[in-house]
C-alpha cells in the first residue's frame, strides 16, 4: 500500500514537521488556507473516521489531545478543527487526519 500520509510519517516523503511523538505527526498542510494549517496524524494507517472502533479510543482521545497541546504550543488562541471523511466529504488523501486552522 503506498500512502502518502504514511511515507511522510516515516519520512520517505518530506515534509516541515512541526512535531512528533511515537504516535503523532504534525506537519504543515503544502497548501496553507489559514496563517497556520496543519495536519495532524496517527503514525499508524487509518484510513478514514469511518474506520474506526471501540478498539481505537485511546488513540482518538490522544490524537484530540495532541492537537489542543500542538494548537496552545503554536500560541493561537482560538481555532477550527476538521475532518473530511470519505470522498463525497471531500477527503482526498486515505490516512485519517485532522486539519488545525488558525489566524490569531
Ligand atoms: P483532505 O482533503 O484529504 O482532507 O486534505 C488533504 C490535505 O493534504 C490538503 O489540504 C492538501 O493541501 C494536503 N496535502 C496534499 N499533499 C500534500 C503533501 O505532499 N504534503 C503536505 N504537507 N500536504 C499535502
Ligand atoms: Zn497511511
Amino acid at each position: 500500500m503506498d500512502c502518502l500520509f504514511c511515507n511522510i510519517a516515516t519520512k520517505k516523503v518530506s515534509s516541515e514537521i512541526v512535531t512528533e511523538d511515537e504516535d503523532f505527526l504534525a506537519f504543515r498542510d503544502i497548501y496553507p488556507k489559514a496563517r497556520i494549517h496543519l495536519l495532524v496524524i496517527p503514525k499508524r494507517h487509518i484510513e478514514s473516521l469511518k474506520d474506526i472502533g471501540g478498539r481505537d479510543s485511546d488513540l482518538i482521545g490522544r490524537l484530540m489531545l495532541k492537537v489542543a497541546e500542538i494548537a496552545r504550543e503554536q500560541g493561537l488562541e482560538g481555532y477550527k478543527v476538521g475532518i473530511n471523511v470519505g470522498k463525497k466529504g471531500g477527503q482526498e488523501v486515505d490516512h485519517l487526519h485532522i486539519h488545525l486552522l488558525g489566524n490569531a
